[in-house]
C-alpha cells in the first residue's frame, strides 16, 4: 500500500474532520523548565521557570477559556509539567469543568508513584511517555541524561499499575530514525493505545541532526505501513517545515489536524508551524481560535 492510501485509510478509520472550528487538542507548555538536555529543545528551556510563564491565575483563566471554545483534548506538556507546583490544580480544574485532560513527559526522578497516584486521583486522563530508542544507550543519547530511560520505563510500569492508561510519544531525528521498528515492537510490549511519533528537529536549530528528505519520506511510508498491524494506534505528526520546504511532499501529508500549541508565556501557534497566532495575555483564546482556524483551512484547501 503506498503511503497516501494507508494514510487516507488511517485517517478514515481513526477520526473524521471534525466538523467545528475548534481545535482538536491544545497542546500547553505549562513551563519550559526542565532539568534534562535533549538536543532539538535544550536551548529553548530553563533550570527554572521562566518570569514570562503564566501564573496561577492566567492559568485558571486560560482553561475557562479553552472550555468556552469547545471540548478540545487539553494535553500538558513543558519543559517539565512536574516541575510546575499547580499541577495537580491545573489538572483538577480542568477536569471540573469537562476537559479531558493528559500529561507528556520524559522520566525524572520526579516521576514517582505517589506523583503519578495524585495525577490519577485528580483526574488524569491519560499519561504519554517520551520514549525516543529502544534501549537505555539510544534514548538517553537523545535526553543526554543518564538514567532517563530508565526513569521513563519505570513510570510505564507505574502507570499501567495504577490504572493510568499511556501513550507512547517518540521524536524522529536523525539519531532515532533507525530505531523506529524496533521502538514499534517496544510499544507493543509496552501496552500503550497510541504511539505519537513527532517528526521534528527543524533543521536550523540542530544543523547536525536534520533529515534529509528522502529519509523523511522513507520514514512516513514505513510507519504507514504499521497501519493495522500492530495493536496500538501510530499517529504520525510530519514535520510542517518539511511540507513547506518540499511542496510536492504536501501530498503525502493530506490532513493534518488543528491543533494549538500555548507557550508558557501564552504565546499561541498552530502545532508546529512556527506561526504566531496571538498571545493569551492580550487576545481572547476565542479570537485566537478563529485566526488558526482560518490559517489551518487556508493550508487545508492548498
Ligand atoms: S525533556 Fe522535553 S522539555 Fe526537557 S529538554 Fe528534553 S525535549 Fe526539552
Amino acid at each position: 500500500m503506498s503511503y497516501k492510501a494507508a494514510r487516507l485509510a488511517q485517517l478514515a478509520a481513526v477520526k473524521e474532520r471534525p466538523a467545528t472550528a475548534g481545535p482538536e487538542r491544545v497542546i500547553w507548555q505549562i513551563t519550559r523548565a526542565c532539568d534534562l538536555c535533549c538536543g532539538p529543545c535544550r536551548p529553548a528551556v530553563f533550570d527554572q521557570p521562566s518570569p514570562r510563564q503564566l501564573a496561577a491565575e492566567e492559568a485558571l483563566d486560560l482553561i475557562d477559556q479553552i472550555r468556552r471554545c469547545g471540548q478540545p483534548e487539553l494535553l500538558l506538556t513543558g519543559g517539565d509539567p512536574l516541575k510546575r507546583p499547580d499541577l495537580l490544580t491545573l489538572v483538577l480544574y480542568a477536569n471540573r469543568v469537562g476537559l479531558e485532560a493528559g500529561l507528556t513527559l520524559s522520566g525524572t526522578p520526579r516521576t514517582t508513584p505517589r506523583m503519578l497516584g495524585l495525577l490519577r486521583s485528580a483526574g488524569l486522563s491519560h499519561i504519554t511517555f517520551c520514549l525516543d530508542g529502544p534501549t537505555a544507550a539510544v534514548h538517553d543519547a537523545f535526553r543526554r541524561v543518564d538514567g532517563s530511560y530508565q526513569w521513563t520505563i519505570d513510570g510505564i510500569r507505574v502507570a499501567q499499575a495504577i490504572g493510568l492508561p499511556i501513550r507512547i510519544e517518540t521524536s524522529v531525528t536523525a539519531a532515532t530514525v533507525d530505531h523506529l521498528d524496533a521502538l514499534a515492537q517496544w510499544v507493543g510490549r509496552l501496552g500503550a493505545k497510541l504511539w505519537q511519533v513527532t517528526f521534528g528537529n527543524r533543521p536550523e536549530r540542530d544543523p547536525g541532526d536534520s533529515m534529509t528528505a528522502e529519509a523523511h519520506v522513507a520514514a512516513l511510508e514505513r510507519l504507514a505501513a504499521l497501519q493495522g498491524i500492530v495493536n496500538f494506534r501510530v499517529r504520525i505528526m510530519p514535520a510542517t517545515y518539511f511540507g513547506l520546504q518540499n511542496p510536492a511532499a504536501v501530498c503525502l501529508t493530506p490532513w493534518i489536524p488543528f491543533e494549538l500549541f500555548v507557550a508558557d508565556d501564552g504565546a499561541v501557534q498552530r502545532w508546529n508551524s512556527g506561526q504566531a497566532l496571538g498571545n493569551v495575555r492580550d487576545l481572547g483564546f476565542a479570537e485566537i481560535v478563529r485566526r488558526g482556524s482560518a490559517q489551518h483551512e487556508a493550508r487545508c484547501v492548498a
